[in-house]
């Protein structure tokens, strides 16, 4: 195991005991600590040292030299300034709109199927009428994998397994919610397994024709800095509302909410801890604050 962040913080500080004050010449090694721990957690370098300067900033301040531990107090200004970079409050989803259509994107395997499955269970326990669309019109499997979790979840699942248009099964699917009188749409669309264009041009068809309320990127924490680059690919394309970070049940740091937040400035709106249907929840940036920092 290596040592989490907070710990590294709480011995920076320590080297720094009896030097009197802090000063530019005397925080530097610190600093340079802090950055290569978040580094360690998976935060991106400019993201990081974006942090180091603020903290920096503080600590030079008179916040540190009155402290009687500065080393948790350190602890507390990273954790303020993390959270804050993470939007600080949580964010829901647009559900407004009738029916309200929430679109799926992202890679291949980063967890979109089994997300849209959950994000379906989650809307329906809050009352309201769900349809499940599967326009992933490459992958058979993937039609039968999303009706497996609709019949698990109780929700209907809309699918043509013989349409090979993708913008024509969402529109399709869209009227046949309003005939139905279906409250929230989810469309879960295909992946490739790298960003390709033929991918990119289909999604966005997709999304001109059905005008999602809102329009989610899946992407899995574990692909560390990759997570980042396909971010910013999809986001350029799309221009998506939220980011839904898969896979946070495995060993990642964490350090990805963060780098992507700052770097496509969307709010990270769920996590994904697992592949039970219940292993979902709501993203607060103080949790994952205290994720970063171990
Ligand atoms: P898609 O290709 O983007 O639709 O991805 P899937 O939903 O099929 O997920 C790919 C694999 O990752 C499947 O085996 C899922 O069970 C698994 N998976 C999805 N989300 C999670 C998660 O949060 N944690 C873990 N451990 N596995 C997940």
């Amino acid at each position: 195991m290596f040592e989490s962040l907070s710990t590294k913080l709480t011995s920076a500080m320590r080297t720094l005991k009896g030097k009197g004050s802090i000063t530019d010449v005397n925080v530097a090694s610190t600093i340079k600590e802090i950055r290569r721990a978040l580094m360690d957690a998976d935060v991106n370098y400019k993201v990081a040292k974006e942090i180091t300067d603020n903290i920096k900033d503080q600590a030079l301040g008179q916040k540190i030299l009155i402290a009687v531990e500065p080393g948790q107090l350190l602890v507390k200004i990273v954790h303020e300034e993390l959270t804050k970079l993470m939007g600080g409050e949580k964010q829901e989803i647009n559900l407004k709109g009738d029916p309200a259509i929430v679109l799926i994107a992202g890679l291949q395997g980063s967890g979109k199927t089994t997300f849209s499955g959950k994000l379906a269970q989650h809307i329906k326990k809050s009352g309201r009428q769900v349809l499940l669309v599967a326009c992933d019109i490459y992958r058979p499997a993937a039609i039968d994998q999303l009706k497996v979790l609709g019949e698990q979840v109780g929700v209907e699942v809309y699918a043509e397994p013989e349409n090979k248009n993708a913008v024509s099964i969402a529109s399709n699917a869209l009227e046949y919610a309003k005939k139905m009188g279906k409250k929230v749409v989810i469309v879960d669309t295909a992946g490739r397994l790298a960003v390709d264009e033929a991918m990119m041009a289909e999604i966005e068809e997709v999304k001109k024709a059905i005008r999602p309320t809102e329009t989610l990127f899946v992407v899995d924490s574990m692909t560390g800095q990759d997570a980042v680059n396909t971010a910013k690919t999809f986001n350029d394309r799309l221009n998506f509302d939220g980011v839904v970070l898969t896979k946070l049940d495995g060993d990642s740091r964490g350090g990805a909410a963060l780098s992507i937040r700052q770097v496509v400035e969307k709010p990270i709106k769920f996590i994904s801890t697992g592949e039970k249907m219940e292993a979902l929840d709501q993203f607060y940036p103080d949790r994952m604050a205290n994720r970063i920092l171990g």
